[in-house]
């Protein structure tokens, strides 16, 4: 079980109750609507509107409220930083250049 990332409310659309929408720390989402509890693909996935629009960004302007944990989603879905040896090289470069013109 992963660490809780971000938490969305959402009205549900019969007007009646809210259903949270949970981010976790791998990347994976879940949902507490009838949708994501009856959908399952063949390959064990759930979804439903919710974890959808989280996964495509929509979900902070459709949900009632947003709450971030500040943890980092799925080390590996992030840009590897510059290796500090190579982005001081190219600062030199660029030094070098600037000096000669
Ligand atoms: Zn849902």
């Amino acid at each position: 079980m992963s660490a809780i990332v971000k938490c969305w409310t959402f009205a549900s659309s019969s007007g009646r109750g809210r259903y949270q929408t949970l981010l976790y720390a791998d990347g994976s989402t879940s949902c507490d609507c009838p949708g994501w509890c009856k959908r399952t693909a063949a390959d064990g996935t759930r979804s439903c509107k919710h974890t959808r629009a989280v996964l495509m960004g929509t979900a902070n302007r459709e949900c009632e409220s947003m709450h971030d944990y500040g943890g980092a989603v799925a080390p590996s879905s992030r840009a590897a930083p510059l290796p500090p040896a190579r982005a001081a090289g190219q600062f030199g470069q660029i030094g070098r250049r600037r000096i000669h013109t």
